[in-house]
C-alpha cells in the first residue's frame, strides 16, 4: 500500500540522482526524469544538469550520516533551501497528493523539492531504510523497500562481493 509518493518514489529518485554521480549530463537527468515518470518529456540543459549534480552532493551525506540527529539537521537544511508553500493537487488522473514546489517553478528547483520531500518523508516513516552501500569501494546509495528493512548493500552482486571478500579474510586469519 502506497499512501504518497513521497516516502517511495520520491525517495527513489532522491538515491538515483545521487548515484547518478558527479559525470552526470543532461542527458542523464533526462532519462532519469523519463524513468520516474516525473515530467516526461522534461528538458535539462547544461547548467541545470550541473545545478542537479551539486544537489545530488548535498542529498548523498544524508545517506552516510549514522547519526540519526545528524541526519535529521541535514534534511532540515535542504528542506529550507527549497521550502516553498505546499499544497494538494491532482494531475494526470493520479490519486491527491502533495506538491512541495509550484508547478511553474523551474525543473531543477522542482526536482530539489521532489527529492527532498521524499527523504523527508522516508525519514519520517522509517530512518533505517535510507542508506549506503556496505561493500567497501562501493559508494551507491539506496531507500529499502525491502519486506524486513535490513538492506545494507546496494545490490546482490555488491552484497555477494562483501561475503566473499569477508569469507577470504577469515580463512587468511586462521591461516
Ligand atoms: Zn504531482
Ligand atoms: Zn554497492
Amino acid at each position: 500500500m502506497q499512501f504518497n509518493p513521497y516516502g517511495g518514489v520520491a525517495a527513489q529518485l532522491a538515491a538515483t540522482v545521487v548515484n547518478a554521480g558527479p559525470d552526470a549530463t543532461s542527458e542523464t537527468f533526462e532519462d532519469i526524469i523519463k524513468a520516474y515518470d516525473y515530467r516526461p518529456a522534461c528538458r535539462v540543459n547544461a547548467e541545470e544538469a550541473r545545478e542537479l549534480v551539486r544537489w545530488a552532493a548535498r542529498l548523498r551525506p544524508v545517506f552516510h550520516e549514522p547519526v540519526l540527529e545528524e541526519r535529521v539537521r541535514l534534511l532540515n537544511e535542504l528542506l529550507a533551501i527549497v521550502a516553498a508553500r505546499p499544497y494538494i493537487t491532482q494531475h494526470d488522473g493520479r490519486p491527491p497528493h502533495f506538491h512541495y514546489a509550484a508547478s511553474d517553478a523551474p525543473i531543477v528547483h522542482r526536482i530539489k523539492a521532489y527529492t527532498t520531500g521524499g527523504l523527508a518523508h522516508a525519514l519520517c516513516e522509517d530512518p533505517r531504510r535510507i542508506g549506503a552501500c556496505g561493500r567497501a569501494g562501493c559508494d551507491l546509495v539506496f531507500v529499502d523497500t525491502s519486506r524486513n528493512g535490513r538492506r545494507r548493500f546496494c545490490s546482490t552482486q555488491c552484497a555477494n562481493r562483501a561475503h566473499v571478500a569477508d569469507h577470504r579474510r577469515r580463512q587468511k586469519e586462521r591461516g
